[in-house]
């Protein structure tokens, strides 16, 4: 019998319905829920290999205290006693929360709670503010609320959708498929991209504008100004609906296209092209991203673009609207309960002592925070200097993820205490606790997320939960009793939880606040089990709303919008040494730091090592080749290595690097250690896409690369990076050769018996080395070292892990490291669903597939998720090109 349960993917904002099956094995497996309105059956390459991602290697199964096992109650008395004596002893002040766009609302709820109305301090924030917390000032700031105004449809409904710093086709796949596909069907449609890259987004684009970091504030003031030139503003809209609009347009209305070319980067005729169409076409939705909010003007940015908007009255109608796109499956759930150390809670605004004393009252609590805590940033500084002495680090991995991330490591490793609450137990992060909280994940917690259109869906179990890790919201819970607050959080489970948080979105809510689903206060555990995805709000009077602002009735006093003056920031001339603006983002195929993705060979095969993208003649300057090794020096005097990919979609003067690379994946390719801790001074989200870095080549003595069925215990070098392959790793490494020569490093780091057969080979001309091991008929491991890159076709040596070796005389082609003439060597993965290389597809190609359709036909490459289409008309591209030549 098969079990099928609808919950929702836990990656990324778009918020995609799955159906997860377990069959009578256990075995899971999932597909796209259609009839969830967010991806209506579809998924993304992530959401793909969900099933994948749940095994429990790693897994955090009980409590534990200084690294011992710990029961659940000597860890929960410990971290409400010190919390208590340490609030005691230096003030509410003197600890924090730090949580998670992962953790689902419920959690949020509980822990927001117990920080802000039982503590009394708003020490609370979360690593949305690195991904979100400048659209929510920016929001805040022109509608007097964190409204999010128009919903997906909008994107298949426009004339023109202008994408801002937003890789959507890697970042929001499903958006992306549903973006194209209407694309498809109305080719009339404009797509714009604004991106200082070229990326896979641009596939569908019809105008690229490369424009330089922090440029789009100069690019969307030149809009308006345009806009105002030209005829395009909507009068009625503005004159009865907002406010500011002569101030804005004053501030906006400096100098001429040249000039504009200049700040933004971008040549004057696709300057002219893109405001036209701006201005012509009424049905324009606007996208953005972490590209407009992770930048120390972010919320500048986001107030440029509204601007655009609310002077054309184009908002809250069909087709029309900015859309801001969440990174994290619930950053909008933490945005609605308070989640920020800025925010208060549904929406309510912890300055105003009205809304103050409202909650309050709701939570019948003993205090109430009465002024923001610390944001991201500064609470990590405020543990470095000690006004932080203990903090509960939940489901998120700072030591990681936060810029200046070898400070923050410094700063928890000397914390007087520290808990982690994780699903995994050798996150870096994890390794600083003094408690570690085993929590439940995706497949085994219940609750709800919201996603970036206000969708609020269900995530629901089918799991059983593995030893005894717990929901983040019973933790939390648990510990507020301990400290003293017993029925406040007396909780039966997150319907109760999601009850109170509905109640309290209605209570004396007359209209005035946008956050309001009144209508589920009362919900039980039957109705809250069964609840359908729907957009919020969802009062106990009326019905879901799909967009806001169409007829005005913003949330600020006299119910108009703000248009917000911007200055152009002044472009700074950077020091020579460090000349290059370094680039921050995702990967299609890995989330976050890889706590979970990390664990499917599939995911790992697309991109399986860290890389830094530098424009052909930049790297031609600087001496460094295709498959070089980079050194990238910082500011800082943090510097980290990385492989170099040599390519013309990134802009001269500027390199991007992944952050997914951990202690655990790529030490020396942590690229946040990189980053300062410079922020927006409204929002406080750091500006992880501008840091000032200078790269070289770096040369090691010599170049490796290990096929090996278990994970190598010894990595002595200093550039390593691991990563999963059907049975076993795959690892990429560089520095000096050990100490005592490879067989006897391999032998003890891979804890290989004296009955293991090895076998090497030296090519004394090349200097290049080979080392096989076996037992039996079973390839160990496959040890490759070269002076240079080590040239070997890395996915067939991969490949030979799974298959067997009896035939002594072929373990010959071993040592080569790719197949015999004329046999097929599949090449670097790109389509992960099917394991499709490159060189499949070019060999398609050659055979007279002309179209990603034909591809999909002859190999069914880019015929389930769709996340490698772009790269399959890239390939299909270049070959055109070779053969025309
Ligand atoms: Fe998950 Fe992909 Fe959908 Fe994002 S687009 S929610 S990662 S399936």
């Amino acid at each position: 019998m098969l079990t099928e349960t609808k919950t929702t993917c836990p990656y990324c904002g778009v918020g995609c319905g799955v159906i997860a099956t377990v069959d009578v094995t256990g075995k899971v497996s999932v597909r796209g829920d259609p009839d969830h309105p967010a991806n209506y059956g579809r998924l993304c390459s992530k959401g793909s290999a969900l099933a994948e991602t749940i095994g429990l290697d790693g897994r955090a199964l009980y409590p534990e205290i200084l690294g011992e096992r710990a029961s659940w109650d000597a860890s929960l008395d410990m971290v409400a006693r010190t919390f208590t004596q340490t609030i005691a002893a230096h003030g509410p002040d003197s600890v924090a929360f730090y949580v998670s766009g992962q953790l689902l609302t419920e959690d949020y709820y509980v822990a927001n709670k117990l920080m802000k109305g039982f503590i009394g301090s708003a020490n609370i924030d979360t690593n949305s503010r690195l991904c979100m917390a400048s659209s929510v000032a920016g929001h805040r700031r022109a509608f007097g609320a964190d409204t999010v105004p128009a919903c997906y449809e909008d994107l298949e409904l426009a004339d023109l959708v202008v994408l801002v710093g937003s890789n959507m086709a890697w970042c929001h796949p499903v958006l992306y498929q549903r973006l194209s596909a209407a694309k498809a069907l109305r080719p009339a449609m404009k797509v714009v991209v604004i991106d200082p890259r070229r990326t896979a987004t641009c596939d569908i684009a019809d105008l690229h504008l490369a424009v330089r970091a922090d440029g789009d504030i100069a690019l969307f003031s030149g809009l308006l100004a345009h806009l105002a030139q030209s005829g395009a503003i909507d009068e009625n809209y503005v004159g009865r609906h907002t406010s500011g609009f002569a101030a804005a347009l004053l501030a906006a209305s400096h100098g001429r296209l040249a000039e504009l070319s200049e700040a933004t980067g971008v040549s004057g005729m696709l300057i002219r092209q893109f405001f036209r169409l701006f201005a012509e076409t009424q049905k324009v939705v606007t996208c953005y991203s972490q590209g407009v909010n992770q930048s120390s003007v972010g919320t500048d940015k986001v107030n440029a673009i509204l601007n655009c908007h609310l002077a054309t009255g184009r908002i809250g109608r069909p087709g029309m609207g900015p859309l801001s796109l969440t990174g994290q499956p619930n950053a909008m759930g933490g945005r609605e309960v308070g989640g920020l150390a800025n925010m208060l809670a549904a929406h309510m605004a912890i300055e105003n002592p009205v809304q103050r004393d409202r909650v309050q009252r709701f939570w019948k609590g003993p205090v109430m925070a009465d002024k923001p805590g610390l944001k991201a940033v500064d609470m990590f500084k405020a543990v470095a200097d000690g006004r932080i002495k203990a903090i509960w680090i939940a489901s998120t991995n700072p030591v990681v993820s936060m810029p200046d991330a070898d400070a923050v490591k410094a700063a928890l490793a000397a914390c007087p205490f520290v808990v982690v609450s994780d699903i995994q137990k050798d996150t870096d992060t994890a390794r600083l606790a003094h408690v570690l909280l085993p929590a439940t994940g995706w497949g085994e917690k219940s609750g709800t997320v919201t996603n970036s259109e206000r969708r609020i869906s269900r995530q629901r179990p089918f799991l059983s939960v593995p030893g005894e890790a717990r929901a983040d919201w019973w933790q939390f819970a648990e510990v507020a009793k301990r400290m003293g607050f017993r029925s406040p959080f007396d909780y039966s489970g997150p319907a109760a939880i999601y009850a109170e948080h509905a109640a309290l979105s209605a209570f004396e809510n007359d209209g005035e606040r946008d956050f309001d689903i009144g209508a589920h206060a009362g919900i039980g555990d039957q109705v809250y089990d069964d609840l359908l995805p729907f957009q919020w709000p969802l009062s106990h009077t009326g019905a879901s709303q799909a967009r806001f602002f169409a007829e005005g009735g913003f949330f600020t006093a006299d119910r108009k919008a703000r248009l917000v003056p911007v200055a152009t920031p002044v472009m700074q001339i950077p020091d020579p040494k460090f000349s290059f603006t370094l680039n921050t983002g995702r990967i299609r195929d890995h989330w976050h730091t890889m706590t979970r993705t990390g664990k499917s060979a599939r995911l790992s095969a697309h991109i399986a090592e860290p890389f830094c993208e530098i424009h052909p003649s930049d790297a031609d300057k600087a001496g460094i080749g295709d498959a070089d090794l980079v050194r990238i020096d910082a500011e800082n005097d943090r510097s980290i290595i990385v492989r170099a990919l040599l390519t013309e979609r990134q802009m001269r003067g500027a390199l991007f690097v992944p952050m997914h690379w951990t202690g655990e994946t790529a030490p020396s390719a942590r690229v946040d250690t990189l980053v300062s801790s410079l922020a927006d001074p409204l929002s406080g989200q750091p500006a992880l896409k501008m840091a000032r870095v200078g790269v070289s080549r770096y040369v090691p003595q010599m170049h490796g690369f290990l096929i090996t069925v278990t994970r190598p215990l010894d990595l002595p070098f200093a550039y390593w990076a691991i990563a999963r392959t059907e049975g076993g790793y795959r690892l990429e490494f560089a520095g000096s050769p050990p100490a005592d020569g490879w067989e006897p490093w391999l032998q003890h780091s891979l804890q290989l018996g004296e009955d293991e057969q090895f076998s090497g080979y030296v090519d004394r001309k090349t200097g290049d080395y080979r080392l096989l091991a076996f037992d039996g008929d079973q390839l160990l491991a496959a040890l490759f070292v070269s002076p240079q890159p080590v040239s070997v076709s890395r996915q067939w040596a991969a490949d030979q892990l799974k298959q067997s070796h009896a035939d002594r005389q072929a373990r010959s082609r071993l040592f080569a490291g790719r197949p015999a003439a004329g046999a097929s060597d599949k090449g670097a993965i790109v389509c992960s669903c099917f394991s499709i290389g490159i060189n499949e597809i070019s060999a398609a190609a050659h055979r007279g597939c002309r179209s990603i359709e034909a591809i999909g036909a002859a190999l069914n490459a880019g015929t389930n998720c769709g996340s490698c289409r772009p790269e399959i008309r890239r390939i299909l591209d270049a070959n055109q090109a070779l053969a025309a030549e």
